[in-house]
């Protein structure tokens, strides 16, 4: 059996048209032999009438605490209505088909409720569906606990959903059907010349990802390339070929040239986070000081970010809305914090940045140029993050953009 897992995202499956669409994409699977396995998402984005935040916004008019688990179970309907839309639809055009929740499918996660992490995918139902013929819709973004419980696995979860199942039957491919053409040099709605990649590796769009592009999410790629399982990222409402996700590095030049090999790959940027400055030159005991600071983070389950720890200044970021809450604990500790909030972080990312000189000078002369103030840098092997203020992120990431060619 050559299993196809595809998955398609709120936008994909929001209007009658675009149902129809999905379900041409899940014929031409079926045409070429495959057994796919159809993820949903659910229907709409913020706003739209059975998108999950329009639940949760309406249970919140009457009452605000809810209950993590009564949450889960209500975050859990937007993809029971759309996985039935789906099934209804596939049937209308004479699939025979079946739709299994999270739970019935085989997702077994931890008890973490609104972020549940899968801890393994018991596919026996799945299998036994497909082997009898038919089209297998699954609705994303939610598994269930051991004892039961209905859980959802936190924003873009039915991207990890599309992998887990990917990796759990072994499938040829898994498939990640968006309202874009594929994965892009960066986000299109703020560089209008970005252009579409045609490959990318597993460890570049994760970083790109995680550091802010929500084209999939992170995880979802993380449990694919455990088992190289190729992911691509494609439209659903055109033919264009779309990124293939895979351990290799495209070669960009001819031949056996190593120097036409690609340095950047693309730009991510996440805005909204504060920076923390905690001076440490006058306290008496600095590896002690350094030692509670990061501790009463943690105990405050406050993960933190671009850190830079120097003997007389440590420097992180958090998302601004927790900074209030970061800055009292450092009171408490007896530090006195200094905040930027309302910062972004702009991320060049690119599996050819080690070892080549001259990447970080080229992004600071085109911040410069650009007028942007950088208010903090850090670097890995693939990645180079600056901290700059909120209001220049576009402009960073269009002056990068172009620097590096990226449109070209
Ligand atoms: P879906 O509902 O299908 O899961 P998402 O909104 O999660 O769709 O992801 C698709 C969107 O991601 C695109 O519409 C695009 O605006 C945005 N995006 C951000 N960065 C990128 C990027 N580098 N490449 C492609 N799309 C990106
Ligand atoms: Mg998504």
């Amino acid at each position: 059996m050559r299993v196809l897992v595809q998955k398609f995202g709120g936008t994909s499956v929001a209007t009658a048209e675009r149902r129809a669409q999905v379900a041409a994409k899940v014929s031409e699977a079926v045409r070429d032999g495959y057994s796919p396995v159809v993820v949903v998402s659910a229907i709409g984005r913020t706003g739209d009438p059975y998108a999950t935040d329009t639940f949760i916004n309406m249970v919140k008019t009457i009452y605000t605490d809810i209950p993590k688990r009564e949450l889960d179970l209500l975050m859990s309907c937007g993809e029971v209505i759309s996985g039935t839309v789906m099934v209804s639809t596939l049937q209308s055009l004479g699939f025979d088909t079946v739709l299994l929740t999270g739970g019935q499918a085989g997702i077994i996660t931890n008890d973490c409720f609104g972020d549940a992490r899968i801890i393994r995918v018991e596919p026996k139902n799945i299998v036994e569906h497909l082997e009898a013929g038919k089209v297998v819709v699954v609705t994303g973004f939610q598994g269930i606990t051991e004892g039961g419980q209905v859980t959802t696995l936190g924003r873009g979860g039915s991207d990890t959903t599309a992998s887990a199942l990917g990796v759990a039957l072994n499938a040829e491919a898994i498939d990640i059907y968006t309202d874009v053409e594929g994965i892009m040099t960066a986000d299109p709605r703020i560089v209008e010349d970005a252009k579409i990649l045609d490959m990318i590796t597993y460890n570049e769009i994760c970083q790109l990802a995680h550091q802010g592009a929500k084209v999939i999410h992170p995880r979802a790629v993380e449990i694919a390339m455990q088992r190289n399982i190729p992911l691509r990222i494609k439209c659903t409402f055109s033919n264009a070929p779309g990124t293939l996700v895979t351990s290799m590095q495209p070669d960009m030049g001819a031949g056996t040239d190593i120097t036409g090999d690609r340095i950047i790959a693309g730009i991510a940027h996440t805005p909204n986070v504060t920076q923390i400055g905690v001076p440490t030159a006058d306290v008496d005991d600095v590896l002690t000081a350094h030692k509670q600071i990061f501790k009463g983070m943690a105990l405050a389950d406050i993960s933190v970010d671009f850190i830079s720890v120097q003997p007389e200044l440590v420097l992180y970021t958090v998302p601004d809305e927790i900074a209030n809450k970061a800055v009292k604990i450092l009171q408490n500790l007896g530090f006195n914090a200094v905040t930027v909030p309302s910062c972004a972080k702009v991320s060049i990312v690119g599996a050819g940045i080690a070892g080549v000189p001259g990447v970080m000078a080229d992004m600071v002369e085109a911040l410069s140029d650009a007028g942007v103030k950088v208010l903090q840098s850090a670097d890995s092997h693939t990645t180079i993050w600056v901290l700059v203020d909120k209001e220049d992120m576009v402009k960073a990431v269009q002056a990068l953009h172009r620097k590096f060619r990226l449109g070209v």
